[in-house]
């Protein structure tokens, strides 16, 4: 007999990209930020004293919090610190939704929320983006007509890079109040042009029903440390950080070396021109060889392979055909088997050199 409660049973879990071992290879299939963390982070880490091992973290991140917040012109109770931007997906499930009560998403996107819905055992109501990867219109009724708690925006968008202004969320979230939460994941954030002057901090001042999940591991290259967290207005923040939370849920390590990243921003932002830059060549060069790629705020590109001669889609074996080549020499991208993306590749924009060593690769994939 089964012990596992009977919705844990019937699920199948979150599948993450793959992390293969290795130097020699490029790895451009989940996301990470190409450069490495900024020298004053390295100098914390190894100037970490053993005291500071010995003893409990500060339970609510204290330090890191009102760097944040200050960062942000917010204060510090509107902060909730977390262990990686994930554990903010679930600890805003666990406090906003009673279990059973649907959650909505825009499909498609980040393939945790509805292993998280399961894992509640709440049904998970997909609402298809435009084929432009913009917002339904009627997204906010149909997420109010489902009886939705929360809907789950990822924005830059994923896996596409498309971006929805300010304004358009704003409205979103009016339409929501009183009636469900929106989280806004800007788990990209850090790559949108700064000419955009895109900044949705603004909402959480504005709107009581407005999550921002931030993180670490992108735009500061620390997806190995696990630190994100959370902003809202401080009656969305408070249940969280006094009990949902797990009570020392960040590591002393965490906490300090993600307040020196928050410190030496400017760090982080040179690595985030690159890029942008990066990103503005790839997309020309994938273009000239025949990929539809549509314009990426986001440190990655949603390429659909090349039409076939005559006009027509390719095939949809094409994206895994090319993709499985890429990684047989030894380039690693990343393939979607479902619902309008098995005709496309997700890549990450890496560095120079890696990039030149995608299009090679590539160039030899399409010959074949
Ligand atoms: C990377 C990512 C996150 C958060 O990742 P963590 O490493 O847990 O901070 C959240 N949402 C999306 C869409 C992501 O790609």
């Amino acid at each position: 007999m089964p012990y596992e409660r009977s919705n844990i049973a019937a699920m199948s879990g979150y599948m993450p990209g793959e992390q293969p071992a290795g130097d020699r290879l490029v790895k451009l299939n989940t996301n990470e930020n190409p450069y490495p963390p900024c020298d004053a982070v390295m100098a914390v880490l190894r100037d970490f004293p053993a005291q500071r091992l010995r003893r409990y973290p500060s339970p609510t991140a204290a330090g890191f919090r009102q760097v944040a917040a200050a960062m942000h012109g917010l204060s510090p109770e509107n902060v909730v610190p977390v262990n990686g931007g994930d554990e903010l997906l679930r600890l805003v499930i666990t406090t906003f939704v009673e279990p059973g009560r649907p959650i909505a998403m825009a499909e498609p996107s980040y393939s945790l929320y509805p292993v998280l819905a399961q894992i509640h055992g709440s049904p998970m109501v997909r609402i298809p983006l435009a084929d432009d990867w913009s917002l339904p219109r009627d997204l906010a009724q149909q997420v109010l007509e489902a009886g939705a708690k929360l809907l789950f925006l990822v924005n830059p968008h994923a896996p596409s890079g498309a971006l929805t202004d300010v304004a358009a969320l704003a409205e979103l979230a009016a339409a929501l109040r009183n009636s469900a939460v929106l989280v806004v994941d800007e788990a990209y954030v850090d790559f949108v042009e700064p000419a955009l002057k895109h900044d949705a901090v603004a909402l959480v001042r504005r709107l009581d029903n407005v999550v921002l999940l931030r993180t670490m591991s992108k735009g500061y290259s620390l997806a190995g440390l696990r630190f994100g967290y959370g902003l809202g207005a401080a009656s969305l923040i408070e249940p969280m950080l006094a009990k949902t939370r797990d009570s020392y849920n960040t590591d002393a390590i965490a906490q300090a070396l993600a307040q020196a990243a928050l410190m030496h921003r400017d760090a982080a932002a040179r690595t985030w021109a690159a890029v942008r830059s990066e990103r503005d060549g790839l997309t020309a060069a994938l273009r000239q060889r025949g990929f539809n790629v549509p314009p990426s705020q986001s440190n990655f590109l949603l390429a659909a392979v090349p039409q076939k001669a005559g006009g027509g889609p390719a095939d949809p074996p094409t994206a895994r055909r090319i993709f499985e080549s890429l990684k047989a020499r030894q380039v690693y991208v990343r393939y979607f088997d479902q619902d309008r993306l098995r005709d496309k590749l997700r890549i990450t924009i890496g560095t120079p050199a890696e990039n030149a060593a995608l299009l090679d690769a590539l160039d030899a994939a399409l010959k074949e």
